[in-house]
């Protein structure tokens, strides 16, 4: 398995990956810097902070509260402590359905749990119904984007892809390649028994499960098959409809400069007579691995809206992509996350080799998370706990030694001075 510096490196010298990347990411930038301006940003993101943490710090009082409100509408409300669980909860709930095929909306707490590979593993088939997740699952490939699962190809590779994969003809024109999309996923609308989304947010006190998108795909997906799984991490929890107006103020402005999405679907329990019609909706709640995160000192990392918006602004990922962290979530975000769910020890190069410590991230964070001082923060931990390189730490101890002391500073100048020389002819 390659390290991060290694992707990055192969991801910089991909001349299709460096246009995709600066005209999406450029694109997405330019679009929040036009929209923000539309609200107060300083005071939304300072009270949506305080809303998450008021969730983080009561957050079991907060799911009852869901599960309560929503059971009284008609859901079925599950609880998964990890992965294993959530995904044997989703499979039974197929099961008990008679379901073989499974229309997706976007979800990436659905990608962290593996859940495609698990269901196709046990026959079912999976059709992920986003344009970004219908690219990527055709490429066979994962999203490397949290809101732009197929950033990283262009309207020529998809076009590429689908005369490959679908037989339809060459075209790169983004219009007709949606249509071919939609065309090829009708049909499987129509006949799937079970639709899965994520949720963008949880509003523990009506029990509903709210939907963010710009693609339809998200109401045939929950409307079509007649039973709709919604995976939620436990943050995804919201106390109010009152408070969820500053969220869907924050979140379109701040991932696709939009001052509301195209579809904000609002899901409340199930009707009597969608019930006794055989109809059902189960959300499933995932904690797989927060509840350390909560107990820890980087607790605020999960008022995290997914917005994307650090990831935008962060000139590594804009040269490294995705696919080099190596990670459900890339970018900063991902910096911090993935250290935490998977451990340290194990992804210990990420807070090092992905971050240039620029604050890019923090300064663009939509419900301010202290971003790069967390990724400095695991830097420490990682130095304190010796799971740095072992090379790099004789540098910077090398480094470290020279540089504060102005004597030893001066002297090294003079061998510094010479190997440079050196370089510079051997480079003529
Ligand atoms: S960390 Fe902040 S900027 Fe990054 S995705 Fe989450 S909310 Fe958005």
């Amino acid at each position: 398995m390659n390290s991060f510096s290694d992707n990055a490196i192969a991801a910089a010298k991909d001349e299709n990956l460096q246009k995709a990347l600066y005209n999406a990411t450029e694109r997405f930038r330019q679009a929040r810097a036009d929209t923000l301006g539309s609200i107060d940003f300083e005071s939304y993101r300072r009270s949506a902070s305080a809303v998450k943490s008021d969730v983080i710090a009561h957050l079991s009082y907060y799911l009852d509260k869901f599960k309560e409100n929503a059971e009284k509408s008609g859901a079925k409300v599950h609880y998964a402590q990890d992965a294993e669980e959530a995904r044997r909860i989703a499979l039974k709930i197929i099961r008990e359905n008679n379901g073989s095929l499974v229309v997706k909306g976007k979800s990436m707490i659905t990608e962290e749990i593996g859940l495609n590979e698990a269901l196709e593993k046990e026959g079912v088939e999976v059709t992920e119904t986003d344009l970004g997740e219908f690219i990527i699952q055709l490429a066979g490939e994962k999203p490397s984007h949290i809101i732009a699962p197929a950033i990283h190809k262009t309207k020529e590779e998809v076009g590429k892809l689908f005369a490959d994969k679908l037989k339809t003809g060459y075209t790169s024109d983004p219009a007709k390649l949606t249509k071919i999309a939609r065309e090829t996923l009708r049909e499987k609308f129509l006949k799937a028994d079970i639709g899965i989304t994520g949720a963008n947010f949880a509003v523990a006190d009506t029990g509903t499960i709210v939907i963010v998108t710009n693609e339809g795909n998200g109401r045939m997906v929950t409307t079509v098959p007649k039973v709709h799984i919604a995976f939620a991490s436990v943050e995804k929890i919201i106390p109010s409809i009152k408070d969820l107006s500053l969220f869907l103020r924050l979140l379109p402005r701040a991932a696709t400069g939009q001052k509301i999405s195209s579809y904000v679907s609002f899901l409340t329990g199930i009707s009597k007579e969608e019930k006794e019609s055989g109809r059902s909706r189960h959300i499933i709640f995932i904690d797989n691995g927060r509840d350390a995160v909560i107990s820890g000192r980087f607790r605020e990392i999960l008022h995290c809206i997914r917005c994307g918006a650090c990831i935008n602004v962060c000139p590594v990922y804009g040269f490294a992509g995705g696919y080099s962290y190596r990670a459900t979530y890339p970018g900063p975000i991902g910096i911090v996350l993935t250290s935490l769910l998977e451990g340290l020890p194990n992804r210990a190069e990420l807070p090092f080799a992905a971050c240039t410590l620029c604050y890019a991230c923090q300064e663009a964070c939509s419900v301010g998370i202290k971003l790069a001082d967390m990724i400095r923060e695991l830097r420490n931990e990682a130095v304190n706990r010796k799971l740095t390189d072992k090379k790099l730490s004789v540098m910077m101890k090398i480094y470290g030694t020279l540089f504060s002391s102005p004597k030893l500073y001066r002297l090294s100048k003079v061998p510094a001075g010479l190997m440079i020389k050196k370089g510079y002819k051997k480079d003529e």
